[in-house]
């Protein structure tokens, strides 16, 4: 098997692959067009979801690529080898299983991991009818994450303003500053919204309609960016019970919950998994952050801030413009046939463990 191959180079492409191979293995497909956005092409966009097995089964398993869009290189990738080797014919008469391919299909198409609103997907599953979190302390480094300017004296002050607040409180303290979830900074990093984004309201639908007749839901949200190259970190999700009972669910493997401080991950809040937890009442959740390493966390922090100041105040066809695009790309996507193979296997080995204990369970 050429595992290269199902990966893409594009979104486009992404989605053509993805198309193709779920109906040449019988799923059904609803394609959700995000209006609100177009790729650089001018070109259309899309939330694909790709469902398999009975619709009344009572265990569903559902797998998510490109929440983080730009991250979607590696989820899409990830979906497409499973389908093109053939990995879900002869299911359980009693799973359900759907492939949600580009969540945030702008930030894909764009190589961004915001969506069209500079919203990050995964801070934006809030209830917004509640007052929104506090932000963890990104108040104080906003303008040091988001210098006016990229090169030059003012980067260099932005840089010893972030060298200096992870001396004075510690790295994680930055890490989490940075990147738990902030409210309060529409133009700045890691914003969650103030309303949900079409992706969120899209997901939370789709995913009631999907969930009606299901006891039992295991979601796996594919990421990159944290933690060392290759290596896939099974992040546990949302709320301290649903946490839990993920652990107990993958109990043999090694979990990791960043509220506990065992992850690669801050705490974050407004995730996916707390949207799904909060929408589907009575039934038994649990929800796995596949996170891949890329590059030192340092670098992938310089290219989203990087992405941020382009798309601020850059100029995104200019020479300068595209050389930040290209680092972008790389934080969040290694183009290497070992990488490749790496996610790839980890994700079977996870996948595969989790339709096994899902069908083993007894739901009488
Ligand atoms: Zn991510």
């Amino acid at each position: 098997m050429d595992i290269e191959s199902y990966f893409s180079a594009n979104y486009q492409q992404a989605r053509g692959k993805f198309l193709e191979l779920c109906a040449a293995q019988g799923f059904a497909m609803d394609s959700y067009q995000n209006k609100l956005a177009q790729a650089p092409d001018g070109s259309d966009l899309f939330m694909d979801v790709a469902t398999l097995g009975a619709a009344d089964a009572s265990r569903l398993l559902v797998l998510f690529s490109g929440t983080h869009g730009i991250e979607g290189y590696c989820g899409s990738g990830i979906q497409n080898a499973l389908l093109g080797e053939s990995y879900f014919k002869d299911l359980h008469p009693d799973l359900q299983i759907a492939l949600i391919h580009a969540v945030n299909p702008y930030g894909f198409a764009h190589d961004r991991r915001v969506n069209e609103d500079n919203i990050d997907l995964n801070r934006n599953f809030l209830d917004f009818d509640n007052e929104v979190p506090s932000d963890n302390g990104y108040s104080d480094i906003h303008a040091f994450l988001v210098p006016e300017a990229w090169e030059g004296e003012l980067r260099t002050q932005a840089d010893a303003g972030l060298a200096q607040y992870a001396r004075d409180n510690g790295p994680a303290a930055l890490q989490h500053a940075a990147s738990g979830g902030q409210y309060t900074h529409p133009d700045g990093l890691f914003y969650g919204g103030a309303a949900p984004s079409w992706s969120a309201q899209t997901i939370r639908r789709v995913l009631k309609e999907l969930a009606a007749s299901a006891k039992q839901i295991c979601c796996i949200d594919i990421h990159t960016g944290l933690g060392p190259y290759g290596f896939g970190e099974m992040i546990a999700a949302g709320s301290p019970a649903q946490v839990k009972r993920t652990f107990e669910f993958y109990s043999g493997y090694e979990v990791t919950d960043p509220d506990a401080g065992t992850s690669s991950s801050a705490p974050v809040q407004g995730t996916m998994a707390h949207g799904v937890e909060r929408d589907l009442p009575g039934i038994e959740t649990h929800f796995l952050a596949l996170e891949y390493g890329t590059l030192p966390m340092k670098e992938v922090m310089t290219a989203l801030r990087a992405d941020n100041w382009l798309y601020q105040s850059g100029v995104v066809d200019s020479p300068f413009g595209q050389q930040i695009k290209t680092e972008v790309r790389s934080a969040f996507y290694c183009d290497e046939v070992q990488w490749k193979t790496m996610v790839y296997e980890r994700a079977l080995d996870v996948v595969n463990f989790t339709m096994n204990k899902l069908c083993a369970t007894d739901k009488g």
